[in-house]
This record gives C-alpha cells, structure tokens and sequence, in this order.
C-alpha cells in the first residue's frame, strides 16, 4: 500500500520472552482506587468508571530518560496496572471479559497535573494535561499465559529509592474484568488496545534527576528516569 507521505511507524510494547506487542490505543481509567479518589478531592463511592485517552505513541520503554514536558510546573506520576488486549469485542460480558486480555504490565500514566486542573475547572478536556509526547511509559509486558490474570497483588512506585505510591491491585474500585466490560459497551475494543487501570494514592511531583521504580507482584519493574 502507498501512502502520501511515509507511513508513521507502529508504536509498540516489548514483551517478556516473546515479540513485541503493537499498541493500537491507549485507555486509561480516572479515579479507581478509593484512597486516590479521596486524595483528588471525590467522593470514592461506586460511580460508573470514566475514561480518557492517550495516544498510542506516547508509550515509553523502561530504562528510558524522557524530558520534562514543556507547559508545566507540576509534573506528576500515578503507577498504574496495564492491561493489554490481544482480542477485541462489544458488549462483552464482564464472565468473559478476560478472554480479551493478552497480558499485563507496569506502566506510569504521567500526568500535567497543573494542565488537568486548569481544565476541570474550566469544564475543557483533559487532552493536554494528560495525552502528550512521552506520557506513558509501559514495562515489559507478561502474557497471560506465563503469569495467569492479576487480580490481586502489591502495586507500588519509588522515587530516588523512597515509596511514593503504595496499593493493593485487590483496591480496584472496577476490577480488571468489570472495566473491559463496562469500556466495551461505548466501543469496540480491538486488539493492540492497552488499559491503565487507574492510579493508588500519593501521587506527587517530578523533577529532572528523579529516578522512578514501578512494581505490581508477579510483573516485570518499571524504570524511568525523568530530565
Ligand atoms: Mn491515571
């Protein structure tokens, strides 16, 4: 097939001991664990999940240093469960939603929070303070079937060797299975599609130097260094 101009190459996620997965697009759910919600200033009560989006070229590899964004002074990281689908579909029923599910990894949803914040007041989009160059970084991924489904399990992210963040992937207020499901009743799900299933709480600050550590049980660690 001949194009205009030169086709953009396929973003795409490394996978543990096998080829790499082509990223297609990228949801991330808002507000999923109750102490984050609360840190945000919500209340955590059970509302419908929402979602916003990343483009699919903002992953990042671990062991990479990526630059301060530019239009911010409040750069921040929330470590989040990725969940990868190698199999599409709508309306999924949430008994067979992880029939979808292709693997899981450590990725950060790095976030201008001061962008994010100007928009919710403004009652604008979240584009810009939350889809930019470089956004989100994603570790190796793990198939399904070398490490089963993560239902369960430490998530957590160090700074310079310190805890920031600190959860349990048991906290999900939508668990893996109900977000797919619920997501798959507003559009089709497709293979390549990754979901960041949402942030625990003590998100905080970056700055160039810092050096971030992501972990979820059972995945292989994030690492990213910021500047
Ligand atoms: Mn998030």
């Amino acid at each position: 097939m001949a194009y205009a101009i030169p086709a953009p190459p396929v973003a795409a996620v490394p996978v543990v001991g096998g080829e790499p997965f082509p990223v297609h697009r990228i949801y991330c759910v808002g507000r999923n664990y109750a102490d984050h919600a609360r840190e945000m200033g919500h209340d955590p009560d059970r509302e419908p999940p929402f979602f916003f989006m990343k483009p699919a070229d903002a992953v990042v590899a671990t062991g990479s240093k990526i630059p301060y964004p530019p239009k911010t002074k409040d750069y921040q990281h929330e470590i989040e469960l990725v969940v990868a689908l190698g199999k599409g579909g709508r309306d999924v029923p949430v008994e067979k939603a992880l029939d979808l599910v292709y693997g899981y990894a450590v990725g950060l949803d790095m976030t201008r929070r001061d962008l994010q914040g100007e928009a919710k007041k403004l009652g604008r989009p979240w584009d810009l303070g939350k889809g930019f160059d470089q956004s989100a970084p994603c570790a190796p991924l793990s198939p399904v079937s070398k490490v089963g489904h993560i239902s369960k399990g430490a998530i957590w992210l160090k700074v310079n060797g310190k805890v920031r963040q600190q959860g349990d992937i048991a906290q999900l207020i939508w668990s893996v299975p109900e977000t797919i499901a619920y997501l798959s009743g507003f559009i089709t799900l497709a293979p390549g599609d990754l979901i960041y299933s949402g942030t625990p709480a003590g998100v905080a600050a970056v700055v160039n130097g810092d050096q971030l550590e992501g972990h979820v049980d059972g995945l292989t660690e994030l690492t990213i260094t910021i500047g």
